[in-house]
């Protein structure tokens, strides 16, 4: 039995080539991608690695929690290891991020790729671009021929204004201008409102009606999160209303009991649950099912870093939806490039043509870059059978480079 004999968590933060400035968050701008990395390592030396959005140094403590719950533990018992991610989040940190690291190692050990193990096949997967900042429907036909002629055939765009009518112009134009060339969709980040440095935009039910009959008469493929996250019975309405098909998903962070009951509710046409959030790989995976027996639609989100990309790769891959949903691919020059967002990994998830052939490496299908890694990442929790280290030093300093004001 592979025994978890460490545990080392990092804050990694590597520097984007522009400044970012994400629709979900109001007044915000990111001059870095910034995440903790966890690295488990068996008692063979097995290593299997995961990785969660970082905002400042809210993970900071979580090393002895995951120490004393994971070290000695078979690395491969999955139902184990869910179960003690459990543990922490009754005090309010939810730990389920963690878990693919054990899909990681589990893939390593079997000499196969994670989508293998959970029953999915290797293919090639059809991204869709996905944008990550409000755009003037100037830019935006600029960008969006840009995507086109590296051959993506959809794009995500994002509203986010108070004025409703500005939001609709803004699929309306670029819509109109790429008529039979590009598809579009559009993600109002309503599932959450981050308002930390200011207020934003909140929608009603009759504004995400409004906004849907203007995406419809548009051609849009999909409208995404139209809707405060937990509304469940506002949210079916509006799906069991629009004419355009509603999705969401990313966020619901109690995972399975939470998605299932919003399956069953019928909340969206399009479920896109990210594992990193949602409850790891085996949560996830379940949802994707229910969704099909539902006859509804499922493709995961992507967007938080170049780990969490693979990881819900892997997921999508499993889930008997990848031959017929593009998959998200976050993309939005200049500031938010793979290149940038994936410097700790050996090989950046660069795609081929608006498509992307399944990892056939064992495991989450990526390799750490080491070097990388000491350049970007600050180690600042270590644990083993024997003892448990904290590098004070380094937690001392341990924040996110400070936000830039918005352009
Ligand atoms: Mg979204």
């Amino acid at each position: 039995m592979p025994i978890v004999d460490s545990i080392d968590l990092y804050l990694v933060q590597t520097p984007l080539p522009a400044p970012f400035s994400p629709a979900w968050v109001v007044k915000g701008t990111r001059q870095t991608a910034s995440y903790y990395l966890i690295r488990v390592r068996t008692d063979d030396g097995v290593e299997g690695f995961s990785a969660f959005s970082a905002t400042g140094r809210e993970r900071a403590g979580s090393g002895d929690a995951l120490a004393q719950l994971l070290l000695g533990k078979d690395a491969t018992d999955i139902d184990h290891v869910i179960e003690m991610l459990r543990i922490p989040a009754y005090g309010g940190v939810r730990n389920f991020w963690v878990e693919p690291a054990f899909w990681d190692i589990k893939g390593k050990l079997a000499g196969k790729p994670v989508y293998e193990l959970l029953g999915g096949k290797a293919q090639r997967v059809k991204l869709y671009a996905s944008a990550g900042e409000v755009k003037q429907p100037e830019e935006r036909i600029e960008e969006a021929l840009a995507r086109y002629e590296e051959g993506f055939e959809t794009l995500k765009l994002r509203v986010h204004d108070f004025d409703e009518a500005v939001d609709i112009r803004h699929i309306q134009e670029p819509a109109l201008a790429l008529e039979g060339k590009m598809r579009f969709a559009v993600d109002c980040n309503q599932a959450f409102w981050y308002t930390g440095n200011g207020a934003g935009p909140k929608w009603d039910l009759a504004r995400a009606k409004r906004f849907c009959d203007a995406a419809h008469e548009a051609g849009l493929a999909w409208v995404e999160e139209p809707l405060f996250m937990e509304w469940y019975e506002q949210m079916a309405q509006l799906a069991a209303y629009s004419k355009v098909p509603i999705s969401g998903g990313e966020l619901h962070t109690s995972g399975y009991a939470e998605l299932a009951e919003m399956v069953t509710k019928r909340c969206y046409h399009i479920f896109q649950p990210d594992a990193m959030w949602t409850g790891g790989i085996q949560q996830t995976l379940a949802i994707a099912k229910l969704v099909r027996a539902a006859g509804l639609k499922y493709t995961n989100h992507t967007w938080s870093n170049g780990i969490g990309f693979a990881v819900n790769l892997q997921v999508f891959l499993a889930s008997g939806f990848a031959s017929e949903m593009e998959f998200e691919y976050p993309l939005s020059p200049p500031g938010w490039t793979m290149e940038a967002r994936d410097a700790i990994l050996a090989r950046p998830w660069t795609h081929n043509r608006g498509a992307l052939d399944a990892p056939t490496a064992p495991g989450l299908g990526f390799e750490i870059d080491e070097r990388a890694l000491a350049h970007y990442g600050r180690c600042f929790f270590k644990a083993n059978r024997k003892k448990a280290l904290w590098m004070p030093e380094v937690l001392a300093d341990l924040t996110v480079a400070a936000p830039l004001p918005k352009r």
